[in-house]
């Protein structure tokens, strides 16, 4: 069988969060066995999450749990479905890849085949990161991965973004006691949680060997209304 992508969407309340959703899903729509685990940063379901997934077709887990205030990046919600799947699925027996795909991106339909037979940590470039057009690992002429072209690329061992890799679900399953942490600077969240789980040479380089974007970290922009909520549908 198909091995299975669990994707891990951390998600939170705003203005545009359905929109996000809705967008994401119908893209994950496409995918052959993926299992959406979706978290909620909030102390409870919100009941427009539990509709939205209700409806949206997708295999799911609607899972929350509330950010320490000051900091919000998606850290615990991450960590709450690493936690599910340690629960809930066997090493050694379950089959299948990790990714963490925060709710604003935009993700092309070729990235999950290319990331579903990952042995331990695939890894590609990611479009319109920050000030540059895009962050890239270098693969040298043995199709490993030398170095890095992005933010802070000499510091960080792991120099991709959140949606530049994915991860062996047994690798994950197996190093029960490597979680995200939050006490890492922003933008070396990646970065330690790779460095706990292989070593550069370990990673598999995807996308055409890294010469394809076919992921973006797009961000929305969050909009003002300049009418009071007396239009009282659900956006
Ligand atoms: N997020 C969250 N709670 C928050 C802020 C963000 O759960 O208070 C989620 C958000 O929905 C997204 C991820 O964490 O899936 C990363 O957040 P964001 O896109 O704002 O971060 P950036 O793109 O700036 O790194
Ligand atoms: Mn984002």
């Amino acid at each position: 069988e198909l091995p299975y992508i669990y994707v891990i969407t951390p998600t939170y309340a705003r203005s545009v969060q359905k929109a996000e959703l809705t967008r994401i899903a119908n893209t994950f729509s496409h995918i052959k066995n993926l299992h959406w685990i979706v978290v909620e940063d909030s102390d409870e379901r919100t009941n427009l999450t539990t509709h939205f997934l209700f409806h949206c077709g997708i295999n799911y887990t609607h899972l929350h749990i509330r950010s320490i205030e000051h900091k919000r990046r998606g850290v615990e919600q991450r960590n709450i479905g690493l936690a599910w799947l340690r629960h809930n699925r066997e090493p050694n027996v379950s089959r299948g890849v990790v990714y963490f795909a925060d709710d604003d991106n935009t993700y092309s339909i070729e990235i999950f085949e290319e990331m579903r037979y990952t042995k331990k940590v695939s890894i590609w470039p990611v479009g319109l990161t920050f000030e540059a057009r895009y962050e890239t690992p270098i693969i040298g002429p043995d199709n490993k991965v030398k170095s890095w072209h992005a933010w802070h690329s000499t510091e960080r061992k792991f120099a991709t973004d959140m949606a530049g890799f994915a991860i062996n679900l047994n690798l994950l399953l197996n190093n029960p006691h490597v979680w995200f942490d939050n006490t890492t600077r922003d933008g070396f969240l990646e970065s330690s949680l790779l460095s706990q789980l292989v070593e550069l040479n370990d990673l598999e380089p995807k996308a055409d060997n890294c010469t394809k974007v076919l992921v973006w970290h797009t961000k929305t922009i969050t909009p003002v209304f300049s009418e009071d909520k007396t239009w009282n549908l659900e956006i």
